[in-house]
């Protein structure tokens, strides 16, 4: 049985209320969010409940506090770590992810807490490597080296699945991850010129490897535990948005991200569904369906630690999204 950690996030509105809307609005009561009708009515059957419901007030340090935290302290102990944000365009994956000026995202705050971490392990010694990707129309793309485009995945014994080519910085600290972090936003966006920004439709993943050992302190180190080599992947997803593409007016290149996205939405809902169902079915695990699972496979399952933010807007226009976010959500649990 996976222990697989889920939560909602609402944000605030941002988008100007449709003037002949139905009155539908969300509620956020503990860990249950509801649809109502104007003036609290709460419309039957449509309540979910999740391991966590942020509202519109919460900020990124608390979603930070109550999903991430426990992923970063046990990737340095050498677990593995993954951590995805789902929802439509302009619900908030971004927000969650990296945030703003005056409210640090996910991957801020766990980079910080990291090298945090580390500083204070005074018996092992450390090194840190990251990369950052981008896997669109499922071709993956290098965001720290834009020549690096369509890597292609590899499969060996010494290293696993791993994405052939892809830039991986040896990193000392949290302020050279930082700026790292910034080039590969340049990147991110480059060639993007309008709503339908490209960032929107492509999934990213950002990838710390933390390889741990002990320090050797006395002289009979003979092969004691504390000498293993311990090797932690923490992966931080900013998944592409969720939304279905229109049957009507999208039309070639839309078209194929829109199937590309949806499709691979679904195996990793099917993924984390088997991952749920655990180990009595010990059935077959979709890994291979799609790019974005394939390079995620190695810190899924096995005692990997992943928590999923879904993230959904408050307007009546995008109520048929958020419920189908909303069931997404309710199937990994
Ligand atoms: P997505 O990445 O899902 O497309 P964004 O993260 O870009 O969505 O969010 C859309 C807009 O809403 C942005 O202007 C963002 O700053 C704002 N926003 C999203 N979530 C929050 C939040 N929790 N608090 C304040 N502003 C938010
Ligand atoms: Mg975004």
């Amino acid at each position: 049985m996976e222990k697989i950690c889920v939560a909602v996030r609402l944000r605030p509105a941002v988008n100007e209320e449709t003037p002949n809307g139905n009155g539908y609005h969300w509620e956020v009561e503990n860990n249950r969010i509801s649809l109502h009708k104007s003036r609290g009515t709460p419309i039957s059957g449509v309540s979910f409940a999740f391991d966590h419901v942020f509202d519109q007030d919460c900020r990124n340090s608390r979603v930070y506090e109550l999903l991430i935290k426990d992923i970063i302290h046990a990737a340095v102990e050498g677990f593995n770590g993954t951590a995805f944000a789902y929802g439509q365009t302009s619900s908030g994956k971004t927000f969650t992810m990296n945030g703003s000026e005056t409210d640090p995202g996910i991957i801020h705050r766990a980079v910080k807490d990291i090298f945090t971490e580390i500083e204070m392990t005074t018996d092992r010694e450390f090194l840190v490597r990251v990369s950052y990707m981008e896997i669109y129309n499922e071709d993956i793309n290098d965001l720290f080296a834009v020549e690096n485009q369509k890597l292609q995945i590899h499969e060996s014994l010494e290293r696993g699945v791993f994405v052939a080519g892809l830039r991986e910085e040896i990193v000392n600290s949290a302020d050279q991850v930082l700026d790292l972090i910034q080039l590969g936003e340049v990147n991110r966006h480059f060639g993007e010129t309008n709503m339908n920004a490209r960032s929107s439709r492509s999934h990213t993943v950002f990838r710390m490897v933390i390889e741990s050992k002990g320090k050797d302190n006395n002289s009979n180190n003979s092969s004691s535990s504390h000498d293993a080599i311990r090797v932690s992947v923490l992966n931080l997803v900013d998944l592409a948005g969720s939304e279905r593409v229109a049957k009507t007016g999208a039309g070639g290149v839309r078209l194929k991200e829109g199937k590309h996205i949806n499709k691979s939405l679904m195996v990793l809902g099917n993924v984390i569904n088997k991952l749920i169902e655990g180990a009595k079915q010990r059935g077959h695990i979709p890994y291979r369906d799609s790019k974005l699972t394939r390079i995620l496979q190695p810190a899924l399952g096995g005692n990997a630690k992943t928590s999923i933010i879904c993230t959904v807007a408050p307007e009546e226009v995008h109520l048929e999204e958020t419920k189908g976010t909303l069931h997404f959500a309710s199937r990994a649990k």
